[in-house]
């Protein structure tokens, strides 16, 4: 499955991984509310991509966020 990472403000894509299996640990989206979840992540079973919104650098730093984006690394 291919999980894609858009940024929510300006809409670009930050990331592309391609795993076999989604381990929501690792991805750490076993933190994410239900709610989150709906919110956050987006899955395509038709096309078997996932889409799942995040804030790209540019973004998070606009908002005075220092996000750790590299657990996506
Ligand atoms: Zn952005």
């Amino acid at each position: 499955m291919k999980i894609y990472y858009h940024c929510e403000m300006c809409g670009i894509d930050i990331a592309v991984l391609d795993v076999e299996h989604v381990d929501e640990v690792k991805l750490g989206f076993n933190c994410l509310t239900s709610d989150e979840r709906k919110d956050i992540i987006e899955v395509d079973d038709l096309r078997n991509t996932m889409h799942v919104k995040s804030l790209c650098d540019d973004c998070a730093e606009r908002l005075g966020l220092n996000r750790e984006e590299s657990r996506i690394h």
